[in-house]
């Protein structure tokens, strides 16, 4: 059975230009995109755009809201995270941590709806660092309390490739890690970050696993050394300079910036910073995909990133290119994903109006499509 979605504006996420044309669903799959197509049943899309699914490629979907509830609620609150996304036309998330194997399993047997879910499971870094739930008042105070979750501290090489064999046991994707500590650490004068040899030692076994590695880094110099050992991307990267930027662009490292996240901090001098990065990336042509780093409730995701990206100097179309073409390439899925092109998945946002305006992006949907199957929108927001 085919499914003809006709009449609307066609976004060429690549070149920015709009065609009106009809897209044919088979499937999961775009069979083809043209004038004058035909199907068994037809959707009528006159008056829309019609634009890629979009990724986020480094979002939370699994930590829990500031309120102290049993450990259940953390994964019963995600099931309304994950299908909000989906109606706000998020149809790929890279989970940056805190999603185990058991999220891609109920999603893939249909149990609940969401994006498709690449995850990460822990942040691996050094004692002290980023993975390091550590607190004077309690000593180990794991926030999750979560057994299940796999121990991503390392100390030394041997350790370090430890690390990223549990992650890979416990079904990691994408192997996180700290370059540096968090934001607030940093600024409080306390930054434990791992050595060049952990964190080459961390990169190779990625990579013998069969993994890529993203990390989490603030300052230039720990971006430059993620860049040096080969890390596919750089996560925030609030604090980046000409000379981490220009290793980022000799290593071939992608920018992840989460604008959003970091805004929702509410501190402009690092807004300032951050937007200074974004616009040295650009200049340097270090590539950008989108992620949101959204993590706490209300969340920030894609859709709120897509507008600060755009301001930094990505403009409309470029955002959007970051968070469908450029994302997908970031994943290495972009020959499954990605662009509104024959042969890919039929992962779609139907956007009411014409034009690229991110004015009110969430407001303007009026139909996403995940696998060439409708979502139906009557939930929104209840995960917010
Ligand atoms: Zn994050």
């Amino acid at each position: 059975m085919t499914v003809l979605l006709a009449g609307a504006e066609i976004l060429d996420v690549e070149s920015g230009s709009m065609e009106r044309a009809d897209v044919l669903l088979q499937g999961d799959r775009i069979a083809a995109v043209g004038p004058g197509l035909s199907g068994d049943e037809q959707v009528d899309c006159s008056g829309g755009t019609l634009i890629p699914g979009l990724i986020d490629c480094h979002a939370h979907v699994a930590f829990p809201s500031g309120e102290p509830l049993p450990r259940s609620a953390r994964i019963l609150e995600a099931v309304a995270v994950l299908y909000d996304l989906l109606t706000r036309g998020v149809t790929t998330v890279r989970d940056a941590w805190g999603a185990d194997a058991g999220f891609p399993h109920a999603l893939s047997a249909g149990w609940i709806r969401g994006p498709d879910l690449l995850i990460s499971v822990g942040q691996l870094s050094p004692t002290g660092g980023l993975g390091d739930d550590w607190s004077p008042e309690y000593g180990d105070a794991d926030a999750f309390a979560d057994p299940s979750l796999p121990d991503p501290l390392f100390d030394g090489t041997d350790s370090a490739r430890a690390a990223v064999r549990r992650m890979v046991r416990a079904g990691a994707d994408w192997i996180k890690m700290g370059a540096n500590s968090p934001l607030s650490s940093i600024r409080r004068g306390r930054d434990i970050t791992p050595t060049d040899d952990e964190i080459h030692a961390l990169v190779d076994e990625a990579r013998r696993c069969g993994r890529d590695v993203f990390a989490h880094a603030h300052t230039p110099d720990s971006a430059t050394a993620a860049a040096q050992a080969g890390v596919r991307s750089i996560e925030h990267g609030v604090f980046l300079d000409e000379h981490a930027i220009a290793a980022m662009h000799r290593h071939r490292c992608w920018y992840v910036p989460t604008l959003a996240g970091i805004r929702s901090e509410g501190d402009e001098a690092s807004d300032a910073a951050h937007r200074r990065s974004v616009q040295l990336a650009l200049a340097t042509g270090v590539p950008i995909a989108a992620g949101s780093d959204m993590s706490t409730r209300p969340q920030v995701d894609v859709l709120d990133e897509l507008p600060l990206l755009s301001e930094a100097g990505l403009g409309d179309a470029g955002a959007l290119r970051a968070a469908t073409s450029e994302a997908a390439r970031l994943l290495r899925l972009d020959h499954d994903r990605g662009c509104v092109a024959p042969g890919l998945r039929a992962d779609l946002v139907l956007l009411d109006g014409s034009g690229l305006s991110l004015e009110d992006l969430p407001g303007r949907i009026r139909t996403v499509w995940q696998n060439g199957r409708p979502v139906t929108a009557s939930h929104a927001g209840s995960g917010r």
